[in-house]
């Protein structure tokens, strides 16, 4: 069986730092060859010596020197915006793995596809912004998009191809820390309970969005793209254990559901090695400590993200677009403590109204709409 050949945009991430996990412990299966980062060139430079990746990127071209002068090799380096670009396109790659945080992975997925190279997407905020256009360049091309966002990965196991028997899919949510808080304690929670997820370890942003359940949100508008499946059929339980990592009910009544730890390893390498499935180092569950697994009904009214998102993969077009830059705004201004935690929604439900959404939309529609969204969610903030 040959080795994948794989490049990582976002390597000195979260999600970065469990492929390079993956990478060393299946290494007859997964050869990094590409590792892109955007600033943090100490990491960046750790990385590429530890795997010997042949081509490496810094965007922030201010760090450059840092980066020559920590290296033990000499790898390709390539710089900058169009470097991200460059590096997807590596030739004697199989596989781009998309982990950038936001929406700067969109033109190196893109050019990824267009050069023939299999797709594994963490960064679903693509996928919510431009599923449209991503998913239909990937089918034009012949090239496959590899879901790595535990959900979808789990849906995608459950599937094994055949989306056309699905009735529903079942996103679990763990609820985040504020599951069970009081609506009202909602306008006082910190930043800091905030970055406190109960069940996973991840960066920043991704971590706010699972307080607010906008994690949650665009998850249900990356499956509908991914899967092909309508809004209507995606559905959202909270199941505060974080084991079972969503569920497939099919025409007959039957569901299936995919179960591990919490580690994102687990999708990482299946995205690597579909569809095979290969031993490795990780933990399997150990029932006899597990105890219950509980599911309950999302709120709703105190949670007002899902039924945003809802409206937004409903509605289409550049609705998502908007969403998903508005609330990108506001999430990074609640970081900085500059807002509550309940004006994130409120900041992207009020910049969700003012717009007037573009239907099938170019990708230049798109960019304007997410440019647009950010300048009013920025408005809107410092307007309070
Ligand atoms: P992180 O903040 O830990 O890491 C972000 C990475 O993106 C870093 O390597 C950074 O260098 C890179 N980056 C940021 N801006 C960039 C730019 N402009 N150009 C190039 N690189 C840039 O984030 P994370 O938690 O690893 O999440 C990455 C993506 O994966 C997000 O889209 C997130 O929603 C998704 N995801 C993460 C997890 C998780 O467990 N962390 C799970 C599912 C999905
Ligand atoms: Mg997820």
């Amino acid at each position: 069986m040959k080795r994948k050949r794989v490049v990582v945009l976002g390597a000195t991430g979260s999600i970065g730092d469990s492929t390079l996990k993956v990478a060393h412990d299946i290494p007859e299966r997964m050869e990094i060859v590409g590792l892109a980062a955007n600033s943090n060139a100490d990491k960046l430079a750790a990385a590429a010596n530890k795997t010997r990746a042949k081509a490496i990127c810094l965007v922030d071209e201010r760090k450059i020197d840092i980066l020559r002068s920590k290296l033990e090799y000499q790898p390709t380096i390539f710089v900058g915006a169009n470097g991200l670009r460059e590096i997807a396109r590596l030739q004697d790659a199989d596989m781009v793995l998309i982990a950038i945080v936001g929406t700067a992975g969109l033109h190196p997925a893109l050019d990824a596809i267009e050069s023939g190279k299999d797709l594994a997407v963490a960064s679903k905020e693509i996928l919510v912004m431009a599923g449209e256009a991503v998913t239909q360049a990937a089918e034009k091309r012949g090239v496959k998009i590899l879901p790595v966002d535990s959900e979808h990965n789990a849906i995608f196991q459950c599937l094994d191809g055949r989306a056309a028997e699905v009735r529903r899919i079942i996103l679990t949510a763990s609820g985040g820390p504020f599951r069970e808080t009081p609506a009202e304690h909602l306008a006082h929670v910190t930043v800091e309970e905030a970055l406190k997820h109960p069940t996973w370890n991840m960066g920043p942003k991704i971590t706010i969005d699972s307080a607010t359940l906008f994690n949650k949100g665009l998850e249900m508008i990356e499956a509908h793209w991914l899967f092909g499946v309508g809004m209507d059929r995606v559905e959202v339980v909270i199941h505060p254990q974080s084991i079972v990592h969503s569920m497939v009910e099919f025409a007959d009544g039957s569901t299936l559901a995919q179960l591990s730890y919490s580690n994102m390893c687990f999708p990482i390498q299946y995205a690597v090695t579909w569809p095979d499935r290969v031993a490795n180092t990780l933990p399997p569950l150990d029932f006899s400590t597990l105890g219950k697994l509980e599911f309950e009904i999302p709120r709703y009214d105190d949670f007002p993200a899902l039924n945003l998102a809802r409206r937004a993969g409903e509605t289409g077009g550049t609705l998502p677009a908007v969403m998903n830059a508005a609330n990108e705004v506001a999430v990074a201004a609640f970081l900085n403590r500059k807002i509550h935690f309940p004006r994130i929604w409120q900041t992207v439900a009020e910049v969700m109204d003012r717009h007037r959404p573009v239907a099938h939309p170019s990708l230049d529609a798109i960019l304007a709409a997410d440019q647009w969204a950010r300048a009013e969610a920025t408005a809107a903030i410092g307007n309070k």
